[in-house]
């Protein structure tokens, strides 16, 4: 016999075998009971929740021969019997009185007048033909208005089930005219116990945190679920009587990243420990994890610890017991506040890595801005501890960062103490709670000098935290960034200077939106910042000719803006980068798009109501 995917293999024949949708199946067999059944329902939900098998069951309830002629059946079991013939005929696929129709590739006026011809045919046998409309949000209008008619005045014989992911789109003339039915996201242990099942029939044994582990990947989706364990069963499963799935092995095919690494990262900020923060890193390149998807996951592990500071609770948190323990345990180290700005700056990343390149060197920074988010984040046990031990010798590469962790409030004042001379240039940082954010404190630094008389040592001051995490990542890897503007650096500063004004560049031009410069902003998204010299020289490379042209006339505005908004005396130099132009062609289209729709008004507000997006 033909192999069959386990999706369909398990196909629930029954009501009571749909998993998690009580709360639809339960109606549906009440009104089936009091013989109550309407003409058109609309069954909506995730994709892979049950809605196309409910409506299969149900078609295949109300013709069922038991059901209909042993009144004390109805009533008692309410399920298709599965043995009499209009049953045995449906699941042999063999029944006229159930038409599946896929509107995703049916969405025509003429395909609805053929459905609308064919509904005046009576069932054969049983008492109701069912016609299944899948993917119904992608009928066209027109072809709406054409089945309205049908729907407001339907054959007694006819049963519409309109199936959908997206119950928005469909008009509320059709919908008023239909009972709704929301399927819920499944719930993961019920999806857990589903491939539980599926394992014990199919003689296979599974870890439990396999099992959830593939549940998880599913999200709330029993198809993905079980067509994951397809894939799973075949991978795992050799020739060589090996008849179990282990989590190890789902993992690795599943290129699932552990929450050790998640709990490595809170770890890091806690101990202010870069080098792990950097070894992090390092593994989600070196297992060739996508940046985006570890920024997600990270984002959602910080999630985890907010549910924990606001419910007092891990029972939200989808994980195995030990795994919410350690999540429990762990809450102490960060205040929600931190948590909340760790996040902030996460989703800020995420986009950033959306339109940059240099996406391994933003991942990184991003992760080493934690630390300095977290300053003062060890529990107060901790704190007190590495307060009464000596400070680390200035040779020990971790001890600035150290020295930072142990910073309270109430030690502002007096702290000559000797971590500061461990990096010889770094002044005693300025007051700590506006250390956390590193703009405001290199604000007043600034405001006094004028212009040109900066040295580096205080270009280093002003960024003296961006700065040590910079160095460092420059003497462990210097980045392709790194190299193109070392040219008028010295000591690498310039160079922390130039990705501190890269990270915060897509702030500066939401900054520039706001005050109504789009149009400067839609010529800036055709430039890079290419280096900046220790006078605060900017160097910008702009790849348009007009827009070069452009910028180049309002290089004082753009300097004065960059100026007010970074906190810097910076100037600013902009060159044509001809080499450039002639490789960014291509791609331009979709950037010129992409400028058109965030700085044009008429668009936004196009792609706003109707939910359009931008196709490349
Ligand atoms: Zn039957």
């Amino acid at each position: 016999m033909s192999y069959q995917v386990i999706a369909r293999k398990y196909r629930p024949s029954r009501f009571a075998d749909i998993t998690a949708q009580e709360h639809i199946t339960g109606t549906i067999q009440n009104s089936l009971r009091m013989g109550r059944v309407g003409h058109g329902y609309i069954f909506s939900g995730l994709r892979g929740v049950g809605k196309t098998t409910a409506a299969r069951v149900f078609a295949k309830a109300v013709n069922c021969q038991r059901m209909i002629d042993d009144p004390q059946y109805l009533k008692e079991v309410t399920e298709p019997c599965g043995e009499c013939e209009s049953c045995r005929d449906f699941e042999a696929g063999a029944s006229l009185n159930i038409s599946e129709f896929d509107a995703a590739s049916n969405n025509s006026v003429d395909d609805i007048r053929m459905l609308r011809e064919n509904v005046r045919y009576g069932p054969q046998k049983g008492r109701y033909r069912v016609y299944i409309i899948d993917e119904v949000h992608m009928l066209s209008t027109a072809a709406f208005n054409a089945f309205l008619k049908t729907l407001e005045e339907p054959p007694p014989h006819a049963i519409f089930i309109f199936a959908t992911t997206e119950l928005h789109k469909i008009p509320a003339t059709i919908a008023s005219r239909c009972q709704r039915f929301n399927f819920k996201r499944i719930p993961l242990d019920r999806i857990q116990g589903q491939l539980q099942q599926i394992c014990d029939a199919e003689g296979i044994g599974a870890d439990d945190d396999a099992l959830q582990l593939i549940a998880r990947k599913a999200q709330g989706s029993m198809r993905d679920a079980q067509s994951i364990l397809d894939q799973v069963i075949a991978f795992a499963i050799d020739s060589e009587g090996e008849r179990s799935i282990r989590y190890d092995k789902v993992s690795d095919l599943l290129s699932y990243i552990d929450d050790d690494h998640f709990f490595m990262v809170t770890d890091a900020i806690a101990s202010a420990d870069a080098a792990a923060m950097l070894e992090v890193a390092g593994m989600v390149n070196r297992n060739g994890y996508d940046e985006q998807d570890f920024l997600e996951k990270l984002i959602e592990h910080f999630r985890n610890f907010l549910i924990i500071h606001n419910l007092r609770s891990s029972k939200l948190i989808e994980r195995p017991d030990q795994v919410r323990e350690r999540y429990e345990h762990d809450a102490r180290k960060l205040t929600p506040e931190e948590v909340m700005a760790m996040t902030d700056l996460l989703m800020q990343t995420q986009r950033e890595l959306k339109f940059y390149a240099e996406h391994q060197f933003r991942f990184e920074l991003a992760l080493l801005k934690l630390i300095a988010l977290g300053e003062g984040t060890a529990t107060a046990d901790e704190k007190k501890k590495s307060a009464s031990e000596p400070v680390a010798p200035p040779a020990a590469p971790a001890a600035p960062a150290k020295s930072k962790s142990t910073r309270k409030p109430q030690q502002s004042a007096p702290e000559p103490q000797p971590a500061a001379s461990a990096v010889p240039p770094v002044p005693p940082p300025p007051a700590p709670p506006a250390a956390a954010t590193p703009k405001p404190a290199s604000s007043e630094r600034f405001a006094a000098k004028p212009a040109g008389t900066i040295d580096l040592g205080s270009w280093k001051q002003a960024f003296s935290k961006f700065g040590s995490n910079a160095d460092q990542r420059v003497s462990t890897k210097p980045s392709a960034s790194a190299v193109t503007s070392s040219s008028g650096s010295t000591g690498g500063v310039p160079v922390a200077v130039l990705e501190q004004l890269r990270m915060e560049w897509g702030r500066f031009l939401e900054h520039l939106t706001a005050k109504g410069l789009q149009v400067m902003v839609s010529h800036l998204h055709a430039s890079d910042l290419m280096a900046c010299s220790p006078d605060g020289l900017v160097e910008l490379g702009c790849c348009r000719k007009f827009s070069y042209e452009e910028l180049h006339h309002d290089a004082d505005l753009l300097a004065r803006e960059m100026a007010d908004f970074y906190k810097l005396p910076l100037r600013v130099n902009v060159r044509y980068d001809a080499a450039r132009d002639a490789c960014t062609r291509e791609k331009s289209v979709f950037t010129m798009f992409q400028e058109l729709s965030e700085s044009n008004e008429v668009v936004r507000y196009l792609i706003k109501e109707f939910g359009g997006e931008l196709v490349y």
